[in-house]
């Protein structure tokens, strides 16, 4: 593998949206329904959440190199989640010839 890079995951971007709007609609559930004191303490906790940035635990791999011997541009690229194991892999060869002109 030629280089690596790293992302934030748009799987742990999605599961960390889906957790703000869950904690941001039960709060709004409780408004009224807990203390005053309860109810600015779990306001600050979201806020934090709010905050948070995500770190960049999505591991990219990426390779490609023209193959004279097979006519082809070989392409893989591979990435893979830290944290929710998200990823995936694709290879594919390119048939280049019908490209090169004559
Ligand atoms: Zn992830």
């Amino acid at each position: 593998m030629s280089a690596d890079n790293w992302l934030v995951c748009p799987q742990c971007d999605d599961n960390k949206e889906a957790e703000e709007n869950r904690m941001v609609n039960l709060l709004r559930k409780d408004y009224g329904k807990i203390s005053a004191e309860n109810y600015e303490e779990r306001q600050r906790e979201v806020k934090a959440f709010l905050r948070e940035e995500l770190e960049e635990t999505l591991r990219e791999d990426y390779d490609y190199q023209l193959d004279p011997a097979t006519e082809t541009l070989g392409v893989y690229y591979k990435c893979h989640c830290s944290v929710c194991s998200f990823g995936f892999e694709v290879h594919e060869d390119i048939d280049y010839l019908p490209l090169v002109n004559k």
